[in-house]
């Protein structure tokens, strides 16, 4: 490790789940704004962010799309709590093959929140702003993170080689060229 360290820009949104009251303004402003043109169109199965139902707590929960999942899940289990079922997928983030809940309606494409990046920065996520009782609530911080140092082309080819053979085969393969050449 040479030490070295850059910051990143971490967005996140918290949920309260007491205040979310389940108007899906949420689910209305993202795909709104997300539309082409933007805001021609309001659809909220295009929405990155999806309001479902905790059956087990009886609460309603704000989900936004993570990232996509280009496998299936095996997690098919359900219980039965309380006389509510409860399944595995509720509160699973991901874009998943198996399930349509974040998944481009026409194209079938996985959608992911992209914290509503735009040009000018907006000050908040649309989902945030238009959440009129405080159930979202959006908040930055910076990160240090180590720096990965930038691979040349021989470099990036030379490590995928050696995670790929092992070091000691590739430098016999560099060893043996070497004296061909
Ligand atoms: S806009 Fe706020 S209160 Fe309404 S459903 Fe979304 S998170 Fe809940
Ligand atoms: S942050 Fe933006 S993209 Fe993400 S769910 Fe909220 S409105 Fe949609």
């Amino acid at each position: 490790m040479n030490g070295r360290t850059k910051k990143k820009l971490v967005k996140e949104i918290k949920v309260n789940l007491d205040k979310c009251i389940g108007c899906r303004a949420c689910e209305v402003a993202c795909s709104g704004f997300h539309a082409t043109p933007k805001y021609s169109s309001i659809n909220p199965a295009r929405s990155r962010i999806r309001v479902v139902t905790d059956l087990v707590n009886d609460v309603l929960v704000p989900i936004r799309a993570g990232d996509y999942a280009s496998s299936e899940c095996t997690g098919r289990q359900s219980f039965t709590i309380d006389g509510k079922e409860y399944s595995e997928c509720t509160f699973c983030t991901v874009s998943c093959p198996a399930r349509d809940l974040f998944r481009e309606p026409d194209s079938g494409l996985p959608l992911k929140c992209d914290m509503c990046e735009d040009v000018p920065a907006l000050a908040e996520p649309m989902c945030v702003q238009v959440c009129r009782v405080g159930a979202l609530v959006y908040s930055e911080r910076e990160e240090e993170r180590e720096a990965k140092p930038k691979l040349g082309q021989m470099e990036f080819a030379l490590q995928t080689l050696v995670e790929k053979h092992g070091l000691e085969s590739v430098l016999d393969t560099v060893a043996r060229m070497a004296k061909k050449g």
